[in-house]
């Protein structure tokens, strides 16, 4: 028969006997989660739970709709089919839930991980990552600033006040060139639906940024190297297909509650993205835009450090300085590091017009 919702009772704790019915046992339940930092009402309309209305606070932020705007690979690309930060966060979102399905997992806390993991990203994507890394004091990274982002930036400094769970799968979705999924567990997230975006995230990077990397002309397919076609087979939506597929196999295999993945599939993943190192984040072409990015970066920031926000030019980044557990809130270096990575690629480059190129006096 299955689960029939029925009018009369609340749907909310409909949804969670159905959460308490069908999910695995290794899922997250709404019931059972830590809970938000600020303790507040829940959803007055009675149709949500807690995980389902961060995946909504993320979708209807402001900062998630400037990823349109944010570099995957390709800087500011004119082509409409390139991937942008936002296209990237939506393929993540789609693979991770597909997992999670298959595996019975949570899918709205999948869902608000996967959608808000990359909202710290930076304009000109890790180009300029590495450059407010150099320039604060503190240094930065994206999935920190995505914490920051859904804690104290969005809503004007109030933050979104988010489920812990989907703070934690943010904080741990990052791997860089690091282990894709340690064994010792150090790092992960504590939810298998974070270590399941985790994972997400890495197979869409791989294959879009290849894909786009043909659109480019950097590659044909041909290029990629044997061993790993071997393994994961050819075309886009094959390659992704076999990463998903061996993914959930193997985790259902071992359903020991934690997330596996075969040792051929993680070698060929991994070398998937030493590939893409070595012939597009590295090529020449690619690393010449991302040196004009850097410029722009230090520039910006030398000049607000300097000079203090622009604030005349109507940007809304007023940062609320109250009670929060970063220690250098207040100072400079926050407020410019803060108001430099929420810019869009082209709103920094108009910024840097606007300051330092000369404007042609217009004849009345
Ligand atoms: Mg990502």
């Amino acid at each position: 028969m299955g689960f029939v919702p029925v009018i009369g009772r609340s749907i909310k704790k409909q949804l969670e006997e159905r959460e308490a019915q069908i999910l695995s046992p290794f899922a997250a339940r709404s019931a059972t989660s830590k809970g938000r930092r600020v303790e507040e009402p829940e959803d007055m309309c009675d149709i949500r739970l807690p995980y389902q209305r961060d995946r909504d606070r993320i979708i209807h932020s402001k900062t998630f709709r400037r990823l349109k705007h944010k570099t995957q690979v390709f800087l500011a690309p004119a082509g409409d089919h390139y991937r942008t930060r936002l296209t990237h966060v939506l393929e993540v979102s789609q693979i991770a839930r597909t997992i999670s399905a298959a595996l019975c997992l949570n899918e709205p806390l999948t869902e608000a991980i996967a959608l808000g993991h990359d909202l710290g990203h930076t304009p000109f994507g890790h180009a300029g990552e590495a450059t407010l890394n150099e320039l604060h004091p503190s240094g930065f990274k994206h999935y920190l600033h995505s914490l920051r982002v859904v804690d104290h930036l969005e809503k004007k400094g109030r933050g979104l006040n988010l489920s812990w769970e989907v703070r934690n799968g943010i904080a741990c979705h990052s791997k860089g060139r690091d282990e894709i999924l340690p064994s010792s567990g150090q790092g992960l997230a504590e939810t298998l639906e974070g270590q399941v975006v985790r994972l997400a995230d890495i197979v869409a990077y791989v294959n879009h940024d290849l894909d786009d990397a043909m659109r480019a002309g950097l590659l044909e397919d041909g290029d990629i190297p044997h061993s790993i076609v071997a393994v994961v087979g050819s075309g886009h939506s094959l390659r992704i297909g076999s990463m998903v597929r061996d993914i959930i196999v193997e985790t259902l295999t071992a359903s020991d509650g934690n997330l596996h993945i075969s040792e051929p599939m993680l070698v060929a993943i991994t070398e998937l993205r030493s590939f893409l190192y070595d012939n597009v984040y590295r090529n020449l072409l690619v690393h010449r835009e991302f040196e004009k990015a850097q410029r722009i970066i230090t520039e910006l920031y030398a000049y607000f450090l300097e000079h203090g926000l622009v604030r005349r030019m109507g940007d809304d980044w007023a940062i609320a300085a109250g009670d929060c557990d970063w220690p250098d809130e207040k100072s400079g270096h926050r407020r410019v590091c803060d108001y430099i990575a929420g810019m869009t690629d082209n709103y920094a480059i108009g910024v840097y017009e606007h300051l330092f190129m000369p404007s042609p006096w217009s004849v009345r």
